[in-house]
């Protein structure tokens, strides 16, 4: 089990130096301690440039050959191209140079050729819906009316097939956080509520059809196993759910499905991977275990303001800190991914101990996961510039690093 991360013997918490001072007056030749001590102001500006130089490096793995070849092998936000654009959205989004929103706009266009065959494919993370909701954004911000005009009419095009699985990364609940990107950034109404309502009508029936005579209220299935992590499972449909307009007694139901979760997780605070995997207390993952489920049990706890789900969230990010320490670099199932628990609780709680636990991963990945992926210690992602397996996550953390009471999941939190 242990060689799946690395034991944090990072501090509890560390307190910032003072005043600017050379690093290494405080903690020697500790680079990783010296990065933790490091004021603020000193440590954006190694954020922006760790961040700026991994964006060249993305950009040439995985656009540069692909522009000049005019063929994308991949176009998903998942771990294709899409990923690099919205890692450029978000750049332009800290940074505002427009150079990022216009390539942004420029990868968008090729996944848009590229994905015109993967129709059956709706979500935003691994279909045609994040191509069109985030042409359409870019299309906006470029001022390019006709773009915004013609992403706007491909998405209404999508169609949801009745066997469409619910969950985030390939079902119902995937294309719906497309829809709500799309009201946040284009205006509320863009993508009508009725609209969100009928695919919401489905899950629900869906979810209280196989929740029916067990303990909890909605369950889900895909590919004949019942998830509960935020890619496949509950973790990310109630997370999705609890933007949506809910009648009370769908929102006693997700309430009622959550703390199921929360009643049945391991001693450890850990949570299973899925209904039929109760025993094996081993992903501590975004995708499938406490991370994932800490997220969503943060935004329950700001939703409904009740304290249980908060003592669970914060028992969940302990469960982070101890066992998150990846080796993996990315946004899934990774370091990166891992921070933003972090992240969401300091928005939540403003405690300073989570935004100190969110730098302190930060600063690991800084300090050390180029080396230690050189040398084989760290896995460096099935597609390693991707944003949610490899570097590009990583690149993603450290831009919302400089801005962390902004901070947000990306194509997770809104
Ligand atoms: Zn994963």
């Amino acid at each position: 089990m242990a060689d799946r991360f690395f034991p944090n013997i990072m501090p509890d918490m560390v307190a910032e130096a003072p005043t600017p001072s050379p690093p290494q007056a405080e903690h020697g030749n500790d680079s990783l301690m010296n990065l933790l001590s490091t004021p603020c102001p000193s440590l954006s500006h190694l954020l922006k440039r760790a961040a700026s130089d991994l964006k060249q490096t993305i950009l040439t793995e995985t656009w540069a050959g692909a522009a000049a070849a005019q063929s994308l092998h991949d176009f998903t936000l998942y771990s294709g191209a899409l990923g690099t654009a919205f890692l450029l959205f978000k750049s332009y989004q800290v940074t505002g140079d427009a150079n990022d929103i216009t390539l942004c706009a420029q990868i968008v266009k090729a996944c848009d050729s590229a994905s015109l065959g993967s129709r059956d494919v709706v979500t935003f993370m691994c279909g045609r819906a994040g191509v069109c909701a985030l042409g359409a954004v870019a299309a906006k911000h470029c001022g390019d009316s006709a773009s915004l005009s013609y992403y706007l009419a491909q998405f209404r095009e999508i169609k949801l097939s009745r066997s469409l699985p619910d969950e985030l990364l390939y079902g119902k609940v995937g294309f719906l956080w497309a829809c709500l990107f799309l009201n946040k950034h284009l205006g509320d109404g863009t993508i009508s509520s009725a609209y969100m309502r009928a695919v919401v009508d489905e899950i629900i029936k869906n979810g209280r059809a196989l929740g029916k005579g067990g303990r909890c209220p909605l369950m889900f299935e895909w590919y004949g196993e019942k998830y509960w992590g935020a890619a496949h499972g509950l973790a990310g449909i109630m997370h999705v759910l609890m933007d949506m307009e809910l009648k009370p007694d769908e929102v006693e139901d997700v309430k009622g499905t959550l703390k199921y979760m929360i009643n049945n997780r391991f001693p450890s605070g850990n949570y299973p991977a899925s209904e039929e995997d109760r025993h094996r207390d081993v992903l501590v993952h975004w995708c499938h275990g406490a991370p994932g489920i800490a997220l969503t049990l943060a935004k329950a706890a700001k939703v409904f303001g009740d304290k249980e789900f908060l003592e669970a969230a914060a028992d969940a990010a302990e469960v982070v800190w101890k066992r998150g320490l990846l080796k993996r670099v990315g946004i899934c199932h990774g370091i990166s991914g891992n921070a933003y628990v972090f992240l969401s609780l300091y928005q939540l709680t403003g405690n300073v101990v989570f935004l100190y636990r969110a730098k302190a991963f930060a600063c690991f990945l800084l300090d050390r996961s180029h080396k230690l992926i050189l040398q084989g210690e760290m896995h460096r992602g099935d597609s390693p510039y991707s944003l949610f397996e490899g570097v590009g996550g990583m690149a993603y953390l450290l831009l919302d690093m400089l801005e962390p009471s902004q901070a947000k999941f990306p194509a997770y939190e809104h």
